[in-house]
């Protein structure tokens, strides 16, 4: 690109970026929570490391990606930036190796054998490893633990501590089937809430994030409770096809 479009791109981003914080501090005003109980995950998966760098010049800190071969090319990319990634995207237990320890969290944790993996790999590169569970509410993808096994790797997950390594269980995450309004969405972010309020109850354990809410939904997703929200079209605009 010449310098004269990086330029105009990388304004064009930032203002894609003010506009979002805007309309999720409006959110919050609404709900009656403050700004700084949602942080803001910004979802650069299929834009080059140089929009990553733009929005990350913007003030933007936390990113995430989907796949794991594509990310950690991103993080090498981006070495020596102050940028925390996120692990968003399904993750196959054979990629557990590669992702642990080298994400803040990772959002997709959906099975007790992948719970078993990425404890095995926290405990050999000695880290403790946030992680959320993700709960299928009609995904359209298969992704995502079913409700009625939630509580199982929900305990599972939490015994895989030791020594201060192995895994953090932080929360709940969600990807509810894209509706054509956020209201449609709005009630799988409330019983995302509840599932969330009645596990920690369960468990005494606090869970304090329920990761939920992206581009066409966040507003809602932060009236319901959201403390993670995952933008990404909004921010960096329509992904390039692959
Ligand atoms: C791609 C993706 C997002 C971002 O979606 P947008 O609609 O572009 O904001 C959020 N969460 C997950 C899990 C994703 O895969």
């Amino acid at each position: 690109m010449s310098e004269a479009s990086t330029t105009k791109r990388a304004e064009e981003l930032r203002r894609n970026l003010q506009s979002v914080r805007g309309r999720m501090a409006a959110a919050c005003a609404r709900a009656g929570r403050r700004e700084d109980e949602v942080l803001l995950v910004a979802v650069s998966k299929f834009h080059p490391a140089s929009d990553i760098l733009a929005v990350a010049a913007a003030g933007q800190r936390h990113f995430g990606e989907s796949y794991a071969q594509e990310a950690l090319a991103k993080q090498d990319e981006l070495s020596g930036q102050d940028i925390l990634w996120h692990f968003i995207g399904g993750l196959q237990t054979k990629k557990a190796k590669q992702v642990t320890g080298r994400f803040a969290l990772i959002h997709s944790l959906d099975s007790e054998k992948l719970a078993r993996e990425l404890f095995k790999r926290s405990k050999d590169a000695r880290v403790l490893q946030p992680v959320l569970i993700e709960v299928n509410l009609g995904e359209e993808q298969k992704a995502g633990v079913e409700e009625h096994d939630l509580i199982a790797l929900a305990e599972v997950t939490l015994s895989l501590k030791e020594r201060g390594l192995g895994l953090d269980l932080r929360g709940l995450m969600c990807l509810p089937p894209k509706f054509d309004s956020p209201e449609e969405a709005r009630p799988a972010f409330a019983y995302l809430r509840e599932l969330r309020d009645d596990l920690a109850g369960r468990l005494g354990a606090p869970l304090p994030e329920l990761s939920m809410g992206m581009t066409g939904d966040f507003e809602a997703a932060i009236e319901e409770g959201a403390t993670i929200v995952r933008v990404g079209t909004s921010i960096f605009g329509p992904r390039p096809v692959k």
